[in-house]
């Protein structure tokens, strides 16, 4: 799949958006704005961790995916599935289940990503031993916390780990293995299973790589009603045709500390987006020293938490304690099939499980090209900053009084804009009211206020 900066997953669907402004509040980046009514994103502060689809009381917020049928297009069609997806079924539902339902839908091969966290996990050790790595080693798992600290923490890029996470490893792995088996590469599609729209964003525009192995991406939830309507319509006698290889420990490594949990040292596992600027603050403040190894996920309970999955985060994860105990201790894998042969593949997968590229910082507020430019800009924004009054109310349509002073020397919004320095104006006569009216409606479109007033007024009758 060809690169494209900054593709994101997620897409306003503005008819349906009623300019609640909740997505802008809960934003890690403030990404978000609210013009005329309606969200308005800005990419290049976006870093699809999906906290403003969970929060949209309208489901005007939608995670695009690829056709399912689009499979059809190739001969070879691959499930890659993360081990999270059997979480999210009840106990019921075996692995080799889920499995059988993917080749009905139309796959011809399933494969689990995690197959690839052992013989990963065996690399990271080694990435870390070595004298080069920057201390403490970031994971490059959570495509979210990659680009979290691409446009945030541009200090710590070099800490990110420069080698493929188990998605693309599995996927390089599992289309040689088909090459090799005679098919032709361009009768091969690997579609991704996703929990979470980071995943897409990181498939459709991977950070180091100048393309993907993955052609293209299914959201976990439209596969689990797929998988779950399929498993339902089959006799209670059909036999299991394919054995899931994944081992007990691996199954877990999307989950937090399932991936710190291979690694040696000092390892340190954090999940949450909350919890993972707040740490990253520390880290970059000098605070935290003494760790080799961090296990960063934007999701609650690693990937088990991810938007789209379907199942409850605390079910999921234990769910998968639980097969992961039975796959480590009763299931006996298979002499050969896919996976058993990663090992003799690997130094062929090693040399292709680093990056090809060392991963930049993106720059979310470039005030300008020209850097005497941006400098005096900066100090513009400084300088708007002492009249601003510094309380994040939102009524401006940006998330923080800083946010609507970068806006504003960037063009993209007015010093009125602020409620609080329209009063102010008005007072002393600079500014009319029915000028400051337009402004709020321009912020927050004229039939907000007009319904808000109509209601209003209804509800008065009714009392
Ligand atoms: S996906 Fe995350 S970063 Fe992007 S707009 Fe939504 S909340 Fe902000
Ligand atoms: S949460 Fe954001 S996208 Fe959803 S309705 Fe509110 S303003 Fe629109």
């Amino acid at each position: 799949m060809e690169r494209k900066d900054f593709h994101h997953a997620l897409t306003i669907l503005t008819d349906v958006c009623i300019g609640c402004s909740h997505c802008m509040r809960v934003c890690p980046t403030e990404a978000l704005r609210v013009r005329n009514g309606k969200a308005v994103l800005y990419e290049n502060r976006c870093i699809d961790c999906g906290e403003c689809f969970k929060v949209c009381p309208v489901r005007a917020i939608i995670i695009e995916q690829d056709d399912l049928r689009q499979i059809f297009d190739y001969k070879h069609r691959v499930a890659l599935i993360p081990s999270v997806f059997f979480g999210q079924f009840s106990d019921k539902v075996t692995p080799a289940a889920v499995h059988d339902s993917l080749i009905e839908i139309g796959f011809t091969d399933v494969f689990e990503v995690e197959n690839s966290a052992e013989m990963l996990s065996h690399a990271i050790n080694r990435y870390i031993a070595s004298p080069t790595a920057v201390k403490p080693v970031i994971s490059s798992f959570c495509p979210a916390v990659v680009r979290l600290i691409q446009v945030k923490f541009p200090a710590l890029v070099d800490n990110i780990m420069l080698l493929k996470p188990p998605l693309d490893i599995s996927a390089v792995y599992y289309r040689k293995r088909l090459v090799d088996a005679g098919a032709k590469p361009e009768e091969i599609g690997i579609f991704y299973i996703t929990p979470c729209a980071a995943k897409i964003a990181a498939i459709k525009s991977p950070v180091g790589e100048d393309s993907s192995e993955i052609t293209g991406v299914i959201n976990m939830d439209t596969m689990y009603n797929q998988v779950l309507k399929n498993i339902r319509h089959k006799s209670n006698d059909s036999q299991s045709a394919t054995q899931p290889f994944i081992k007990g420990k691996s199954l877990m490594w999307s989950l937090t500390n399932g991936e710190s949990g291979h690694i040696n040292g000092n390892c340190l596992a954090i999940d949450g987006i909350d919890s993972a600027i707040e740490f990253l603050e520390k880290l970059e403040g000098e605070e935290v020293t003494d760790i080799d190894f961090l296990e960063i996920r934007s999701c609650d309970e690693g990937c088990a938490g991810g938007v789209l999955s379907y199942g409850n985060r605390f079910l999921t994860v234990e769910r998968m304690r639980k097969r992961s105990k039975q796959m480590g201790t009763t299931q006996t894998a298979p002499i050969s099939g896919p996976g058993t042969d990663m090992w003799d593949l690997y130094p062929y997968l090693l040399q292709r499980i680093p990056l090809v590229e060392p991963i930049k910082p993106r720059n979310m507020v470039k005030l300008d090209e020209d850097m005497a430019k941006a400098m005096k800009k900066m100090e513009r924004v400084q300088r708007y900053m002492c009249f601003l009054p510094g309380i994040d109310c939102g009524v401006c349509g940006a998330p923080t009084c800083r946010a609507l002073a970068e806006d504003i020397v960037q063009g993209k919004a007015a010093i009125s804009d602020c409620v609080f320095l329209q009063k102010n104006m008005e007072h002393s006569r600079k500014l009319h009211p029915d000028h400051s009216y337009r402004i709020m409606e321009r912020i927050w479109g004229k039939d907000r206020l007009q319904k808000d007033c109509n209601k209003l007024q209804n509800r008065n009758l009714e009392s």
